[in-house]
């Protein structure tokens, strides 16, 4: 079992009023380590730290290569650690041994692009008029707060950009699963990164993340959670006007066409909709499928879905584990049984399995909900588990009237053999991401995020770097221009 402590202003601290909170694996609700706690009082230590750090520190001051060598370093730390952060997502956040494979060594990677992102990052650029340039300033304080699906992933996904353009960060995993994030304190803690620039807080929502959102130093929240969640931090963060970029809930269409293959299309509805168990924000829960090939595609779906090898997420044979908690299987339930009442047909799965090995731990089959109408609450809210919604349509404007029947617009699939018509729906699609033939992509320079209540702004690409600046313009007047040329040597000509 693990023992974790805060990690604030280069050192591990316990809880300023010494309280601890237990981690459970939730493939056998066994314990899976013992982590501090963080009131507000620590909240504040750390935001001190990181207010002092960006201030009066080196940090904010240092060059795209001087920060770009500190990504690095990050990620060669990462890389002598890599099956106990692997151990560490399996048993801590019921990721399968695949996906927590994946998980580690996509986030070294995605670290390592951003290193390159980061080098390559001009904070300073001549602007159109004359005399004028325009600089990327870092905004200060950033609070990033995380959910329990991707724990290293999304704490790599924040701290990343916000080092990349000079800003100092607090860290805030969730409850559900604070260890990961704690050996990468321990990675941080062995770079040369100067101290106070990372603070990593594990704590509650209710408490520590609360805290950060009505901090007055902290400058901007990047939260990733749920939409109900995302209001409630918007609105605190409101008080100080700070910076606010939310990554929340969704509700996704994948569609296949009718001229789609249907081998590779549905391998690509199980893909979307049963990787970790439903438990991604862009998960495909809602299946359009043509009315032409509806019973067809379903059958060979349901078929496809019974082969899933639910397990022991330790066993490398494994492909869906459990939810994460005994709460959230509870709601995933509840939204089975209101998928009956609504009168959707569950034609597959949809109950806890009661037998060794499963009866210690949060399991519950994949389920499929087929006639499903998109006014039905199971078509509409966010169930954030294995439970797929498939509607039948039968033209484009049909289908491009339900897909956008939604309050979400995180992501969206196509699945079809003409390109041209899959672009042509992929530009009516109100979603902040379309695949083509693909789903789950993700990339350092392919910005991600959510419209409508999915979310505000951006992560990844240069869109989702500058969500960590403000722009500063500065004016030269002509006579002026030799002295300045010297200080923005960038971008003043000769
Ligand atoms: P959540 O909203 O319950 O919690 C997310 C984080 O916010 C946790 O760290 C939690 O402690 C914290 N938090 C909770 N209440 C808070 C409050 N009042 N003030 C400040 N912080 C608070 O979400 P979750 O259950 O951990 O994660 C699942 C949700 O996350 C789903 O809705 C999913 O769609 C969403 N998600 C979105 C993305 C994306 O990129 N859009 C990615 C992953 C997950």
């Amino acid at each position: 079992m693990r023992q974790g402590q805060l990690y604030i202003d280069g050192q591990f601290l316990d809880a300023a009023d010494g309280r601890c909170f237990e981690s459970r694996n939730p493939f056998d609700d066994s314990l899976s380590g013992m982590v501090a706690r963080a009131g507000e009082a620590d909240v504040d230590r750390a935001v001190h730290a990181a207010h002092h750090a960006f201030h009066q520190g080196p940090w904010s001051k240092s060059t795209p290569e001087q920060r770009a060598i500190i990504l690095g370093q990050i990620a060669d730390g990462m890389k002598g650690h890599i099956a106990r952060l692997v151990r560490c997502e399996v048993a801590d956040a019921g990721a399968t041994r695949k996906k927590g494979v994946d998980d580690v060594m996509s986030t070294i990677a995605f670290i390592e692009e951003y290193a390159g992102i980061a080098a390559g990052f001009r904070h300073e650029r001549p602007g159109k008029s004359p005399g004028g340039l325009l600089r990327y300033a870092p905004v200060g304080v950033c609070a990033a707060i995380i959910p329990w699906n991707f724990p290293l992933k999304m704490a790599a996904w924040k701290i990343a950009p916000a080092l990349a353009t000079g800003n100092t960060v607090i860290l805030k995993p969730s409850e559900l699963t604070p260890l990961s994030s704690l050996i990468l304190a321990e990675i941080i803690a062995e770079t040369d990164l100067p101290a106070g620039v990372v603070n990593i807080v594990t704590g509650f929502g209710a408490e520590a993340g609360e805290a950060l959102t009505v901090h007055p130093l902290v400058d901007k929240i990047a939260f990733t959670g749920g939409t109900h969640t995302g209001r409630r931090v918007m609105a605190r963060a409101a008080q100080t006007l700070k910076r606010v970029t939310l990554e929340c809930g969704g509700k996704s269409a994948n569609v296949i066409l009718d001229d789609a293959d249907a081998e590779m299309a549905i391998d690509g509805a199980v893909y979307a909709m049963f990787y970790h168990a439903g438990q991604c924000c862009e998960a495909g829960s809602r299946l359009f499928l043509p009315g032409t090939r509806h019973d067809e595609l379903l059958e060979r779906l349901c078929d496809k879905v019974g082969r899933i090898r639910m397990g022991d997420p330790a066993l490398k044979t494994t492909d869906m584990g459990p939810l994460i908690s005994l709460t959230q299987r509870d709601r995933v339930q509840s939204y089975i049984g209101l998928g009956q009442q609504e009168k959707a047909r569950l034609v597959y799965g949809g109950s806890p399995p009661e037998h060794p090995p499963f009866d210690q731990g949060w399991f519950i089959e994949p389920a499929i909900f087929a006639g499903v109408r998109p006014d039905m609450r199971i078509a509409r809210e966010e169930i954030f588990g294995p439970v797929l919604c498939v509607l039948s349509y039968d033209n484009d404007e049909h289908l491009i009237d339900m897909v956008n029947h939604t309050d979400y617009g995180l992501a969206a699939g196509i699945w079809g053999a003409d390109a041209e018509r899959a672009g042509r729906l992929a530009t009516r699609m109100r979603t902040g991401t379309v695949w083509i033939n693909d789903y789950h992509r993700f990339d350092a320079h392919a910005p991600f995020g959510g419209f409508k209540q999915s979310g505000v702004g951006r992560e990844f690409g240069e869109e989702g770097l500058m969500e960590y600046t403000e722009t500063q313009y500065v004016h030269i007047g002509q006579e002026h221009t030799k002295e300045l040329r010297g200080r923005f040597k960038t971008v003043v000509p000769e």
